[in-house]
Order: structure tokens, then C-alpha cells, then sequence
């Protein structure tokens, strides 16, 4: 890949390193530490309010891929066994824990007091939790929720069972705290969590001008605050401090490119290549943006909570996100996304060991093709385990597109 063009990012990068290194610092200082699950997990504001300190296994992949160590992790798991095509997020988790590396990017990730998960968001989670029980020995707390077709119309039993779902949760967790968790406080992490997802929501909107104030790298660095820190009043302040950067940004018409540079405003769909986010800045040298993510944009951040109605706000929480819903209601915010980010083009990862965001993805490629005339390109590549990347074969790809797209 020819040399990048050194770009002025947005400041608030570097406050978001510096929350990230003090997150892993605290996941290997703090006690008593949850590993949990981020997709639409409502026990990651529980634990907050209780005092118990989130670790993310699937976060850890994502700085393990950035770091290139992961491919080891994801076939050291293998040699253990566990099948090539199982999430490499999975295969990362296991690895690094089979490894007993001595030096684990950030120091890695502490040891689980106990293990926190909802079943809402993907199928591999029940499996790879329940091992993770079996090999730590320690207590696996999960919400169990059903699949939402109509995300628009959610039926009022569905949140009832959630409530009663995270009620319970909350007594198994008082019960091995050997203490109550405060209501009060549990209101207060769900207040900051929903401050944190309104300053989101309203990011995602400035994305829509033209020129794009930030990439999906951008982006993907402010996913960190809204998710791991979900609930925090740090993860507040950041995420507050994020939205005024880039508000001020749009009104002062300034983008990662500048108007005459910004030649093509691109989705990218399924999860980025964790191990080349410098690929995102080969589309920028050649006047392409990502204005948003399927994954950035349904998966987190999609419910308002209240925190007079504490538990009724995580159910839904619960219930909500792309990854617990139907293609269809899924194809139809790509298509009206589309339209209100005036993207015109698509760059689809078809992600080898992610099938449960792949799901429905050619349906949606080909009513992208056919309903808007827009084209998308399919790059084949995993999301944490580059060995099934071929970076030869993907920017020949990128190439041709982008002639073509001229
Ligand atoms: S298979 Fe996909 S949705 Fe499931 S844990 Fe892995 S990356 Fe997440």
C-alpha cells in the first residue's frame, strides 16, 4: 500500500487512548471484575451500579487484532481444537487465555470474577460463556431474551419478560456481592448510560453533512465510549466532549476531507478489518468517506433509557440492536440510511467467521443494487483474524472499484 497522507484527526483520538489504557489498567487492578458481553448486554450498567469493574473479551480482540497478536491467539485455540470457522473474537479470548503470554497487548485482560451475558445478541455467545464458566469455575449470570422482528413494534410481553429477566440477574448478583445494589445508583448509570447514547445519536446526525466531519476510524474509537463505558459519568464527559469537537467541525464545514476532496461518501457494512484500520485511510487518499457503519450505526447505541424507569430502559436495551432482529427491518434502515447519508457506494465485508452479521447480507447487497442502482463491492476477510486476509487480493478489489466509482 502506497504511503498515507498524514491527516489532523479529530483531538478527541487521544483522549479516547487514554480512556482505553485506563480501562485495561482498571480490568487488572479493580475487584471484583465481570467479563461481559457488549451487545445489547443490560447487566454492563448493573455492574457499574454495583461497583463491580466490566471486562470485554470482544473489545480485547479488537486491540489483539490491532496489534497483529491475535492470529497467534485465534491458532493457538485452534491447536486446542475449537473449530477455524468459530468467531474469532471467540478464538482471540481462548487463545490468550491457553497462551499465559507474559506480555498481552495492554496487559491484558484480568481474571473474571464472574461472567456476565444476555442472549440476545448472537448465538456463539451461550457456548463460549459456558466454557468460560467451566474453565474459571466462577458464576455465569445471563439474560435471556427473545428475538424482536419488528424492532418498531416490540410487544409489551416481550419487555415484561426481559424486566423479570434482569430482575433476576440483579438478585444472583446481590446474592454473590453479599450486598444490595442501590436503586438510586442503578438509575444513575442508567441516566449517564443514555446520556452517553443521546451525545451518539446526535454524532451520527452531524455525519450526514457534507463533508463528513469524521472517518469510521473516528467513529469506531467513539464505539469505545459508548460501549465499555456505558454508564460511567467518565464515558459522559468523553462522549460529550466527542459530539462538541465534532459539531463545531460541521459547522465550520470541516471534514476528514475537505468539500473538493470528499469525491464519494461509502457505507461500509459488517465489522471493520480490526488489524488494518489503515485500509480506511487508503479510501480517504483517494476521496472516499465512510459517514457510518451498519455496525457502528444498529448494533449499540439504538435505545433511550430513563432512570426513574431503570429496569424497563435495560429491557428494552436487552431487546434492541441489529444483531437481535430480522433482515428485512435490518435491509430497510440500510436503504432510508442511504438516502439521508447520500452514500454511493458500499463496501460489504463478508466476514468469514461472523456469520451472524452476514446473515441476509447478499439479500441486502442486492436490494442496494436494485432498489438504489448503488454498487458494492464484496471484500472477503474476518474481523480479528487476519490470516484469512489477503491484502493483495482486497486492494486490487479496492482498486477497480474506485476507478469505476471515478
Ligand atoms: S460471531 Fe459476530 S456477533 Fe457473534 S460474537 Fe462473534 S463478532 Fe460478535
Amino acid at each position: 500500500m502506497a504511503e498515507r497522507k498524514k491527516r489532523e484527526r479529530p483531538a478527541f483520538n487521544k483522549d479516547v487512548a487514554a480512556a482505553i489504557g485506563r480501562h485495561y489498567k482498571n480490568v487488572q487492578t479493580n475487584k471484583p471484575v465481570a467479563y461481559a458481553l457488549m451487545s445489547s448486554n443490560p447487566l454492563i450498567e448493573v455492574a457499574y451500579a454495583a461497583g463491580i469493574q466490566p471486562a470485554f473479551p470482544e473489545n480485547y480482540a479488537c486491540v489483539c487484532a490491532a496489534r497483529h497478536v491475535s492470529k497467534e491467539y485465534c491458532g493457538k485455540a485452534e491447536t486446542r481444537g475449537y473449530a477455524q470457522d468459530l468467531c474469532s473474537y471467540c478464538k482471540n479470548n481462548l487463545g490468550y487465555l491457553y497462551s499465559a503470554d507474559k506480555n498481552p497487548p495492554m496487559g491484558g485482560i484480568g481474571e473474571p470474577d464472574l461472567l456476565l451475558m444476555t442472549s440476545s445478541a448472537c448465538t456463539h455467545y451461550f457456548k463460549w460463556w459456558d466454557l468460560l464458566h467451566e474453565i474459571y469455575q466462577k458464576p455465569l449470570i445471563f439474560v435471556n431474551t427473545p428475538r424482536v422482528m419488528e424492532p418498531d413494534a416490540i410487544p409489551d410481553y416481550y419487555v415484561d419478560f426481559a424486566q423479570r429477566e434482569i430482575e433476576e440477574a440483579i438478585v444472583e448478583m446481590e446474592k454473590i456481592l453479599g450486598t444490595d445494589i442501590s436503586h438510586k445508583r442503578l438509575a444513575q448509570t442508567v441516566n449517564q448510560s443514555d446520556q452517553v447514547v443521546q451525545y451518539w445519536q446526535k454524532l451520527l446526525e452531524l455525519q450526514k453533512n457534507v463533508p463528513s466531519p469524521l472517518g469510521l476510524s473516528d467513529l469506531t474509537n467513539a464505539l469505545f465510549v459508548l460501549i465499555v463505558l456505558a454508564g460511567t459519568r467518565e464515558g459522559v464527559e468523553l462522549m460529550k466532549k466527542i459530539y462538541h469537537e465534532t459539531a463545531r467541525l460541521a459547522e465550520e464545514e470541516k471534514g476528514v476531507l475537505t468539500r473538493g476532496e470528499e469525491k464519494h461518501r461509502l457505507l461500509w457494512l459488517n465489522i471493520p478489518f480490526w488489524y488494518n484500520l489503515k485500509l480506511l485511510g487508503y479510501f480517504e487518499d483517494r476521496g472516499c468517506v465512510f459517514p457510518i457503519s451498519d455496525y457502528g450505526k444498529y448494533v449499540w447505541g439504538t435505545t433511550r433509557m430513563d432512570g426513574n424507569r431503570s429496569i424497563e430502559g435495560l429491557a428494552r436495551k436487552a431487546l434492541g440492536g441489529e444483531l437481535n432482529t430480522s433482515v428485512d427491518a435490518h435491509m430497510d434502515r440500510i436503504l432510508e440510511d442511504i438516502r439521508s447519508y447520500r452514500i454511493d457506494g458500499v463496501i460489504a465485508h463478508s466476514n468469514k467467521s461472523c456469520r451472524v452479521l452476514s446473515v441476509g447480507a447478499l439479500d441486502v447487497i442486492e436490494a442496494i443494487r436494485k432498489t438504489l442502482n448503488i454498487p458494492v463491492l464484496i471484500l472477503d476477510g474476518d474481523h480479528a483474524d487476519e490470516r484469512v486476509y489477503s491484502e493483495t487480493e482486497v486492494m486490487t478489489r479496492i482498486d477497480t472499484f474506485l476507478d469505476m466509482l471515478g
